[in-house]
């Protein structure tokens, strides 16, 4: 937990957040700033950083996170047009929040770029 962390006070409820899913590793909310139709963000209780270091050894979480965005896609109703699930990795990959998390965009055709 990291006081600092807007994913981690979501997470503890500090913070309102539009919640779809949570169990007892990741939660599911609705991105405050969609960026298509369907923008959910799954993200993991515990804090990492990111995917490059912070995380490693935590494969269990991140094969969960791929799991519950499958799930979620499914209950949204993407399942047969399709979807994009992202995680923007540091500065170059477009990474604003500091604290892993799983991007699931859908409900429009989606440019090579999202
Ligand atoms: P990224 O740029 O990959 O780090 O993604 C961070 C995402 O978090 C962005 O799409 C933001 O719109 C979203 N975001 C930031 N603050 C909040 C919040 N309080 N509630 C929901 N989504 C948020
Ligand atoms: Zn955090």
């Amino acid at each position: 937990m990291d006081q600092q962390c807007i994913f981690c006070r979501i997470g503890t409820g500090d913070v309102p957040a539009e919640l779809l899913y949570r169990d007892r590793s990741v939660f599911a909310i609705k991105d405050i700033a969609p960026r298509a139709p369907t923008h959910i963000l799954v993200i993991p209780i515990e804090h990492y950083t990111d995917i490059a270091g912070s995380c490693s050894g935590s494969e269990q979480t991140l094969g969960r996170l791929i799991h519950v965005a499958g799930t979620l896609a499914k209950s949204q109703g993407l399942s047969e047009k399709g979807y994009r699930l992202v995680i923007n990795q540091g500065d170059d990959g477009g990474q604003t929040v500091s604290h892993l998390h799983m991007h699931l965009l859908g409900g429009r055709r989606l440019g090579p770029e999202g």
